[in-house]
């Protein structure tokens, strides 16, 4: 079986596909490229890798085929032409998108004969190869446990959350809206911090221990939430409006763009009118749920 071959396809050659590559190269596999830009499998060629003349030989050279492009969409532009040569490869798309379009993607995979394991890296290209990088997998659990120890040379550790197709796409984003949100929240500190004459070197200590201290606060809300409580004994939301409008203020009378924070005040205020104000700031949460209807 293909575990035990050592040999695996990667299509598409951006940085996370090159750094697979190479990941597998380093472990001594058999790794066979293919990228639409057949220029960014030079580096890998010339360390031992071989660059397939087309789609269809790449699928054909092993039956677990690791997917590396920017979505779902380049996952069709790059293998509807090859649909012939998709049946019995192990797609594991490595590609982020939403959980229905992964949940679609198996499908789609499962009508031409191939099975998709679908995975969510949390780590950038510097972190593949790891041990202790991550990566959510979901998709049929025997193909995952078949090919286990392939899939851990791209991440050590391999966290598998279920049958579902969607799953793995679905822990990538809860993340990923996490992350986006957390990075430009401290963009927008760097920004007042500039806008005051100071560095981002000077505030990263500051900038670090706030975010340190956040773990506390989803653990202490986690419990509440699960139970449904959203008692306003040590926060009230009333209180959250006043800061996030200081919060605004002082963006805007630095000069800086307010479209941040100008957000986080219409949420607060909008839980407020919907006579959240004594209840925690967690109450935003029910407003969330209900899209902004609560
Ligand atoms: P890139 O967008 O840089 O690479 C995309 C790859 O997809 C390239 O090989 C590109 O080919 C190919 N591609 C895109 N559109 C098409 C198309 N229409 N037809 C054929 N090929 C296409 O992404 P990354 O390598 O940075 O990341 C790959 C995936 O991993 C993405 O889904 C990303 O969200 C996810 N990811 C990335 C992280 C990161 O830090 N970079 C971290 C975690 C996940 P070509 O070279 O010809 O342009």
């Amino acid at each position: 079986m293909a575990a035990d071959r050592r040999s695996v396809t990667v299509i598409g050659l951006g940085p996370m596909g090159q750094a697979m590559a190479g990941a597998y190269l380093d472990q001594g596999y058999e790794v066979t490229v293919w990228n639409r830009t057949a220029a960014r499998a030079d580096a890998l060629v010339a360390r031992g890798a071989t660059l397939a003349p087309g789609v269809a030989e790449a699928l054909a050279a092993n039956e677990l085929v690791i997917l590396s492009l920017t979505d779902y969409a380049a996952m069709y532009a790059v293998l509807e032409p090859a649909a012939a040569a998709l049946a019995g490869r192990v797609l594991v798309n490595l590609s982020s998108d939403t959980p229905e379009k992964a949940r679609a993607a198996a499908r789609w995979a499962a009508g031409h004969g191939a099975v998709q394991l679908t995975g969510g890296v949390t780590v950038p290209p510097s972190g593949i190869g790891r041990p202790e990088s991550a990566t959510f997998y979901s998709g049929p659990r025997a193909v995952f446990d078949a090919h286990r120890p392939v899939l851990e040379v791209v991440t050590g550790r391999t966290d598998y959350r279920g049958e579902d197709p969607g799953l793995a796409a679905l822990y990538y984003q809860i993340g990923m809206v996490m992350f986006w949100t957390s990075m430009l929240g401290y963009w927008q500190a760097l920004a007042l911090a500039e806008a005051n004459g100071l560095p981002a070197s000077e505030i990263l200590p500051h900038a670090t221990e706030t975010a340190q201290s956040l773990p506390g606060f989803f653990a202490f809300y986690a419990e509440r939430i699960d139970a449904g409580r959203h008692q306003g004994d040590v926060d009230r939301l009333a209180m959250g409006l006043a800061s996030v409008e200081h919060v605004l203020h002082t963006n805007a009378d630095a000069g800086v763009d307010t479209a941040l924070p100008a957000t986080v005040v219409e949420l607060f205020r909008r839980g407020v009118q919907a006579g959240h104000g004594g209840d925690s700031f967690s109450s935003l949460l029910e407003l969330m749920k209900k899209g902004g209807e609560g």
